[in-house]
């Protein structure tokens, strides 16, 4: 008898993955030119040059230093470097010791999760939520709640995350800018957020961690800004990742951040690398540990995002669609026209149009649209999103 669990994971791709397969067949029998694929949270932007040069440079080195198994937590210089450029942003006091190189954020989650939870533990997130947290989180046995938003803004909705915490709950998990919202939580709110999570913690005598999810924290637009948990909650773990703010999501690299506040710190430390053992990650791939340090504070050309997202914006709303006005991330979650979202993607396939409804995301109703995609893709998709809308008049 093989893991039943682990059969279902595998045996069916997510809504995503199945959209974006059939949008290839799609593009192999009409020309990709007439195929509208918004499916996959792919960066459409290329690394930086830095990327390219830091490769090339690190080529030059003895093969032994740049392809070797690091230390598990990852190389000490990189991990000072992350922490010296963190501690230049935000004002913070990290060392070496606080940084532990993974293999991106999915991996820095899964650690986090594993490190602090145990069967029957609750973990909360946020709708709408990046949907591998619950394999993540029902993987070690734990449960994952899911707090439905506060509308029309799409911020965290704080009475309803007052009644799901419970004696059981071990973290709460945050991503902002989110996915698939493109909404980024205010300072206000999390400020607010962080007061709760410290009068529970006290109330049942035991911390309740904040994990922040952020992939996404470069790419905002405008003057919106991001707040540093670490900064406002002492009990937070960050999960960061340079799949998208480098253009790098195949190369598999990313870090958490430990701060030495956390209240168990000297336990938690040590769970961290106990988990990443157990998960069998060794180390971080070492030549992008050393990229990732020479690029430390680089990204790719997130105005090309800035620019897609005002065209998609602005054009949907034209046509009469009722979009979450999106501040960061390369998301626009729009409102479906017909209750059913799984519907209304069937609907908009008839035009080539591939969107992913949104019940996944723990948000039924509306659909998220990937712009990581080229500018003529949005240009050329919108007579096709004008027909869908005549579909509904
Ligand atoms: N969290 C969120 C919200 C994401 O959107 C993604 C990827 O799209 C991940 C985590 C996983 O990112 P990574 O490629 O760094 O594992």
């Amino acid at each position: 008898m093989i893991s039943e669990e682990c059969y279902e994971l595998g045996s069916k791709s997510s809504i995503i993955r199945e959209i974006f397969s059939f949008g290839l067949k799609r593009k192999a029998e009409v020309g990709a030119d007439k195929v509208y694929d918004f499916s996959l949270g792919n960066p459409s932007i290329p690394a930086p040059e830095s990327v390219k040069k830091a490769i090339l440079e690190l080529m030059e080195q003895p093969p032994e230093e740049v392809h070797a198994y690091s230390p598990a937590p990852g190389d000490a210089g990189v991990r000072r470097t992350i922490a010296e450029s963190l501690n230049r942003r935000f004002d913070e006091s990290f060392t070496a010791e606080n940084i532990f190189m993974t293999c991106g954020a999915a991996a820095s989650l899964n650690i986090c999760i594993k490190a602090l939870g145990n069967p029957g533990d609750e973990f909360i997130t946020f709708a709408p939520f990046f949907p591998e947290y619950r394999c993540w989180v029902e993987g070690i046995g734990a449960v994952l709640k899911v707090v439905p938003p506060h509308l029309p803004d799409f911020q965290i909705d704080l009475e309803a995350l007052e009644r799901t915490i419970t004696p059981e709950t071990k973290g709460v998990i945050v991503n902002s800018p989110n996915n698939p919202s493109g909404v980024v939580y205010t300072e206000e709110v999390l400020k607010a957020l962080v007061k709760l999570l410290q009068e529970k913690s006290r109330e049942y005598g035991a911390p309740i961690y904040l994990i922040t999810d952020e992939p996404y924290r470069e790419i905002v637009y405008g003057e919106v800004k991001v707040p540093y948990l670490t900064r406002y909650y002492d009990n937070t773990l960050v999960c960061y990742s340079y799949s998208k703010s480098l253009s790098l999501p195949g190369e598999r690299i990313g870090y958490i951040v430990i701060p030495s506040r956390l209240a168990e710190y000297s336990r938690v430390s040590p769970a961290i690398a106990g988990a990443a053992r157990v998960l069998g990650f060794v180390c971080a791939p070492s030549l992008f540990q050393q990229v990732a340090a020479r690029c430390v504070e680089d990204t790719g050309d997130i105005e090309a995002y800035r620019s897609n997202r005002d065209l998609l914006l602005e054009g949907l709303t034209r046509l009469g669609y009722c979009c979450v006005p999106p501040q960061g991330a390369f998301y626009l979650f729009v409102k479906a026209l017909e209750e059913d979202a799984y519907a209304f993607c069937e609907r908009a396939k008839k035009y080539d149009l591939f969107l992913v409804p949104s019940d996944d995301f723990g948000c039924p109703g509306y659909v998220r649209i990937a712009y990581c995609v080229a500018e003529k893709t949005i240009v050329n998709a919108m007579p096709a999103f004008e027909k869908l809308m005549e579909e509904y008049r």
